[in-house]
């Protein structure tokens, strides 16, 4: 399928079902390690499902509709399921029943994210329906998958905060990964990102084992969730300013009943820090006006409150040894120490 007619661009799309070979592919995540076939592959879909950009291209559709309805094992439980997963079919963790309530609008998330119940919350936000370019990216990349994981069904719904309901830490993010989250269902799992982070929450004794590759795995966090501000996974890890918007009171009510526990929250990378500032400031939080600068290992009181930055551990730091191993252990030993954790 050639794509320089709906881009202007010379290039070949790699033909579905002759991607690289099972083995050269590896797992992605925030700036997960693709081979240069498989990010440019990505960088197509994310063009085609833009609808600024380019005309949809009807082999492309062709090839999805052919995969929907489609059921494949999951990689833990071996029971099968559609992609993307449907509320209350039995996927491991999922918060939602058949009949959890959906949000199709800016509007609908601001109303059904006003639930006191933090079950009820995560459940609501997984079925959440509200931005359609991500909807339509999210369910795509479902459907599609990467030729590495093409023998599992992927979630393809939102991400809802994952971890203890009431924390003393909280680990803040930007937004799934669409082969990481958006796989598993569950936040920074099945990514190279995710490895790295629970790698050292389990070093540092907030984790139960050292992996997060699938939901239902019995991994469980000691006194610490983990939350995103954008639910879905974008295109090139970009939501757009409006899709940070609309999805904001998610994050906003799950900061406030996450909150009177809280004493430590660690944000993951400038874009994760500067959304927790804002919705902090939000929920009435005294954010200092000029904002505090993100750094790494750089703490800032807020309130009752300590916020620390830490680099992503993205593979882009990682591999450069801007993020080292140590750097992050020492950032969470810090912030188990400030969460008053033995
Ligand atoms: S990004 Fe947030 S508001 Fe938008 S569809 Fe996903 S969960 Fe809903």
């Amino acid at each position: 399928m050639r794509a320089d007619r709906e881009f202007g661009e010379a290039f070949e799309l790699p033909p579905l079902g002759r991607r690289e070979p099972l083995g050269r592919r590896r797992r992605e995540g925030d700036g997960g390690l693709m081979s240069s076939r498989d990010q440019r592959f990505d960088q197509v879909l994310a063009q085609l499902l833009d609808p600024t950009r380019c005309r949809r291209n009807d082999s492309y559709d062709a090839h999805l509709s052919s995969l929907r309805g489609m059921k494949l094992p999951h990689p833990l439980t071996g029971e099968l399921f559609e992609s993307p997963v449907p509320p209350g079919s039995g996927w491991p963790e999922d918060p939602a029943v058949r009949r959890t309530p959906v949000a199709r609008s800016a509007a609908e998330v601001v109303e059904l994210a006003e639930t006191g119940e933090l079950a009820e919350l995560e459940a609501r936000v997984s079925v959440c329906r509200a931005c359609s370019r991500l909807v339509e990216w999210r369910e795509e990349v479902a459907l599609g998958k990467r030729k590495s994981f093409a023998d599992q069904p992927y979630w393809g719904r939102p991400i809802a905060g994952w971890g203890a309901a009431e924390p003393r830490i909280l680990i803040a993010g930007l937004a799934p990964a669409a082969h990481g989250g958006n796989r598993t269902g569950r936040v920074f799992t099945g990514d190279r990102s995710g490895d790295w982070l629970f790698a050292a929450l389990h070093r540092v004794g907030l984790a139960n084992q050292p992996t997060s590759e699938h939901a239902g795995d019995g991994l469980q966090l000691t006194a610490t969730r983990m939350i995103a501000a954008v639910r879905c996974a974008p295109p090139a890890n970009k939501p757009t300013t409006e899709e940070r918007d609309t999805c904001a009171p998610w994050f906003r009510r799950e900061l406030q009943l996450a909150l009177p526990t809280t004493r430590a929250i660690v944000c993951l990378g400038k874009f994760g820090y500067d959304a927790l500032l804002n919705a902090l400031a939000s929920v009435g939080a005294a954010v200092p006006r000029p904002r505090p600068k993100f750094g790494h290992a750089v703490e800032h009181r807020i309130g009752d409150l300590t916020v620390l930055g830490c680099f992503h551990p993205s593979q882009q730091n990682t591999f450069t040894g801007k993020l080292t191993a140590p750097m992050l252990d020492a950032v969470l030993t810090r912030a188990k120490s400030l969460a008053d954790l033995p």
